[in-house]
């Protein structure tokens, strides 16, 4: 008797994790007998919950905030996750990976937007941005990482530069925010990866202004939640490309999807899930405020 195969997100909190919707999308496409489940797991119980779904013979897991850099450890970690330090995909062999950096890039490609040779300015230096930093740096871009906390933007460039003497990859620059406006100048493309602009258009909070961005910038903002962030309005308003969050977690998920089932995911059917789902989250939301 065939007994459906189990996926899952491990992280904390997960109530509002895209994830599910996503992966279940693409399972019903494909016609695969599976389920992916969100898990709340405690810090200290992810070594158990890791140990535990492989012992089950789960098929695949995600692994979200704030277990991404402990999961490292319980894993065998490819060659890129251990430069980003931390995980967020284990296939059932106990292989661990880390997929945020290929969806971001994927979402530029399909954007039309070439790595390699191209100058990125990078806001941000927590996880996110690692990640991020890590994948464009082995696909050859320039990189340019500004940081509120410039301490941890030269943090990461040098744990990138040291990276890059095996990999030999691209060049990578730490600088603070006050230098925006000139590093705008020398970019192409402006990522951000911080958290700023989570609390959505009406709070306004963005690090760059439409005045700031010169008019063959793409702009490119990994928040998802909501959708039309502040920076991504801004860049609306002054007629710039934009790609938005939802198409980077896609495409990571897609990616962490063929790890598992070396299967071609259905990257539209799981964008239009995650886009729908999140239509239904701020509908919501916005009833909750009336
Ligand atoms: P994190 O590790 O906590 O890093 C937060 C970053 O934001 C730090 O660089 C921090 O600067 C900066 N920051 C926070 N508040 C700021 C402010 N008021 N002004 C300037 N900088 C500020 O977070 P993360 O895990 O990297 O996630 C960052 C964002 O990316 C989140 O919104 C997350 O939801 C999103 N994300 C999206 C995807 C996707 O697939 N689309 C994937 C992963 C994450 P300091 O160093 O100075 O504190």
């Amino acid at each position: 008797m065939a007994v459906t195969t189990v996926y899952g997100v491990f992280g904390s909190p997960i109530d509002h994790s895209l994830s599910p919707c996503m992966h279940n999308a693409a399972f019903d496409a494909l016609g695969i007998d599976a389920t992916y489940c969100a898990f709340d797991v405690d810090k200290n119980q992810v070594e158990k919950a890791i140990r535990g779904a492989q012992a089950l013979g789960f098929g695949g897991l995600n692994i979200t905030f704030p277990l991404k850099e402990a999961a490292l450890h319980l894993c065998n970690p490819d060659a890129l996750s251990k430069r980003i330090g931390a995980v967020n995909t284990i296939d059932r062999r106990g292989g661990g990976y880390n997929t945020d950096g290929i969806g971001a890039v994927r979402a530029l490609e399909a954007a039309g937007i070439a790595v390699k040779g191209t100058t990125f300015l990078l806001l941000g230096a927590g996880g996110a941005a690692k990640a991020i930093a890590a994948q464009l740096l082995v696909d050859g871009a320039r990189l340019l990482i500004a940081n509120r906390t410039v301490s941890r933007s030269l943090i990461l460039a040098r744990q990138m530069t040291e990276a890059n003497i095996d990999c030999g990859c691209g060049d990578v620059e730490a600088h603070s925010l006050v230098e925006v406006d000139r590093l705008l100048s020398e970019a192409r493309v402006l990522i951000n990866a911080t958290t700023v602009g989570m609390r959505g258009v009406l709070d306004g909070q963005t690090l760059v202004k439409a005045t700031q961005m010169h008019s063959e910038l793409v702009v490119f903002d990994i928040v998802y939640h909501p959708l039309e962030t502040p920076l991504l309005h801004e860049a609306r308003g002054a007629g710039l490309q934009t790609i938005d969050g939802v198409k980077m977690l896609v495409h990571q998920g897609a990616a962490s999807f063929a790890l598992w089932t070396a299967t071609e995911p259905p990257v539209q059917i799981m964008e239009a899930a995650v886009r729908k789902k999140l239509k239904h989250i701020n509908g919501a939301a916005n009833e909750d405020k009336r």
